[in-house]
């Protein structure tokens, strides 16, 4: 344990904490009453109390630098346009984790990693977290993903956050599955090119080839359509970077939302 951080070695080290993968798809989800919000309300239920919580969403993007928010009351980031001012009107006031967010920092040593004071919380994590802690009274941060690194250099930074599961902290991956927006259809059943990605990233998961997730999902014929752009796809690599062989495999929220998003989502605890 000496490698670690202070910040890190210094807390009381926990069973190991689940790691979960969410869909978040449309933001009303964070206000409008769902399957899927009614599955996060009970997800955060069921999870042992975390200490702080990790996020990494879709929502925030780097390029060339890895970035961790060290603020201590992240800002609520409506970072959408079009929504009903209700949505923009809702608030997250969770603290933040400065102590963990630069312990953080300090954890990954193959990979640089940098503060930020700028980000906060943005709707990737707050519309979930919103349902799964409503009290916002645990603290939470978020790293961002920078796109000038492959999906398997994302996997290998993952690996790295391993101890973070050991301290009480919560990691949650956030995006999607499959995430279309111009193909968006309400209503509709979900494209075949949809339904063959989630299939396929569904069976290399259950047969625990992460690996095949960072390194060969990316190149399925379906996936141009699945991910136009791999934002809402990178997220999934960190909780299965962090997989422990121990960890049992729980899919839930198996459906799609207006054809082209996939809202499944699984834990490994
Ligand atoms: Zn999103």
């Amino acid at each position: 344990m000496s490698e670690l951080p202070a910040a890190l070695a210094d807390l009381p080290a926990t069973p190991r904490m689940p790691t979960v993968f969410i869909g978040h798809g449309n933001p009303m989800f964070a206000i409008e009453d769902s399957e899927y919000g009614r599955a996060w309300r009970a997800l955060g239920e069921s999870l042992p109390a975390p200490r702080a919580i990790l996020v990494v969403s879709a929502h925030w993007m780097t390029r060339g630098a890895t970035m961790v928010h060290i603020g201590a009351k992240p800002k609520t980031i409506h970072d959408f346009a079009g929504f009903p001012r209700e949505l923009f009107r809702q608030q997250y006031p969770a603290p933040g984790a400065p102590d963990l967010a630069k312990a953080t920092i300090e954890l990954v040593k193959r990979s640089h990693l940098e503060p930020d004071e700028r980000w906060g919380l943005d709707h990737g994590a707050w519309s979930v977290l919103l349902h799964m802690y409503p009290k916002a009274d645990v603290p939470a941060f978020q790293l961002s993903l920078d796109l000038g690194r492959s999906p398997a250099e994302h996997f290998e930074l993952a690996k790295e956050l391993k101890a973070l599961r050991e301290r009480g902290v919560l990691v949650i991956g956030s995006g999607n599955l499959v995430h279309n927006l111009m193909a968006m259809n309400p209503g509709a059943p979900p494209y075949d090119w949809a339904v063959d990605f989630d299939a396929r990233l569904t069976k290399m998961i259950e047969d625990r080839d992460f690996r095949a997730v960072a390194e060969t999902a990316p190149r399925l014929p379906s996936a141009r359509y699945a991910h136009p752009t791999p934002e809402h796809f990178l997220p999934v690599l960190y909780p299965l970077a962090l997989a422990d062989p121990k960890d049992e495999l729980q899919f839930f929220n198996a459906s799609f939302d207006m054809a082209s998003l996939s809202m499944r989502s699984f834990t490994l605890s």
